[in-house]
């Protein structure tokens, strides 16, 4: 499809992005109990793969796919597969967050303007500055960039049913505002939260969650921001109301009896080990309100 590319502005044929990257959900797929990929807030649906669409050319998409590159091999994975203590952030790790962050905020941008036009102005200047940085024209930019790798003892205050799902297993983007001028772009993956605050540009209450050149990112990060915990909730809150269908559920236990062996092995499965873990200790900081549901 031809059409202007959303970041270098050229005439060009434009490829089908995602805006998660595929690996993300090619782990998911991979790690799952049925090998099959379903959204969490509409598990009846069976999807392929992340959603994509034709915005950028061929020459922006690699460049985002070589940061991209980076963080799977140096960051995601070995966190997945549990080898990881900390990480000393570079500038790949920077540019592949900005350049995360900027898809982010250009796909949701008309909504988020129109819910927020009090926001339009920080809105658009951080579009601006992380476009001209991701093409080169300059070498910095102003937004704070966090990670946060996720343990069963972050967000101690949530006690939302399935948010062990969503940690575990959930993706999400979106910008969020819970105050006025408020912008925050958001990012969740497997076991772990990527987000930059355009405004305020030092948000408090993220103790080790700061990427910067040279600054290390800890395994455990503690995050006391009242307005982003709610946040977080309210995220959560969208996954409990996906509930699956009787033939759904039908279905995930066929595939289970099918392949018991990959079902023992998945990352499904050691979810569901944390959760029934948590009731047997009698953990009422976690206590779900609502029914369970398998999603997987
Ligand atoms: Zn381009």
């Amino acid at each position: 499809m031809r059409g202007i590319c959303r970041l270098c502005g050229a005439n060009a044929d434009l490829v089908r992005s995602h805006i998660i990257p595929k690996f993300v959900f090619s782990w998911i797929k991979e790690t799952s109990a049925t090998g099959k990929l379903r959204p969490g807030d509409n598990p009846n649906k069976r999807i392929q793969d992340g959603p994509s669409f034709p915005l950028y050319c061929r020459k922006c998409e690699e460049s985002f796919s070589t940061y991209e590159n980076y963080f799977a091999r140096n960051i995601f994975y070995p966190h997945m597969e549990g080898k990881f203590k900390e990480i000393v952030c570079s500038d790949e790790l920077e540019r592949f967050m900005v350049g995360l962050f900027w898809r982010i905020l250009d796909y949701c941008s008309s909504d988020f303007v129109k819910l927020k036009p009090g926001c339009s102005i920080p809105h658009s200047n951080a579009h601006r500055e992380w476009r001209d940085y991701l093409l080169g024209k300059t070498s910095t930019h102003k937004s704070e960039l966090h990670l946060s790798l996720l343990t069963d003892g972050t967000f101690t205050s949530i006690d939302e049913s399935k948010l062990l799902w969503y940690f575990h297993r959930g993706t999400d983007a979106e910008i969020y505002s819970s105050g006025p001028g408020e912008i925050i772009i958001y990012c969740k993956m497997p076991k772990m939260i990527l987000f930059s605050s355009i405004f305020p540009s030092r948000p408090g209450d993220f103790l080790g969650t700061r990427v910067s050149k040279g600054s290390v990112i800890e395994k455990e990060s503690a995050i006391f921001n009242s307005g982003f915990v709610r946040f977080i909730r309210s995220r959560v809150d969208i996954i409990n109301q996906g509930e699956a269908s009787a033939e759904r559920k039908k279905v995930v236990l066929k595939s289970i009896r099918a392949d018991p062996k990959r079902f023992r092995k998945s990352e499904t499965m050691k979810y569901l080990s944390k959760e029934f873990e948590r009731h047997a200790r009698g953990d009422k900081t976690h206590r779900p309100r609502r029914k369970q549901s398998k999603q997987e």
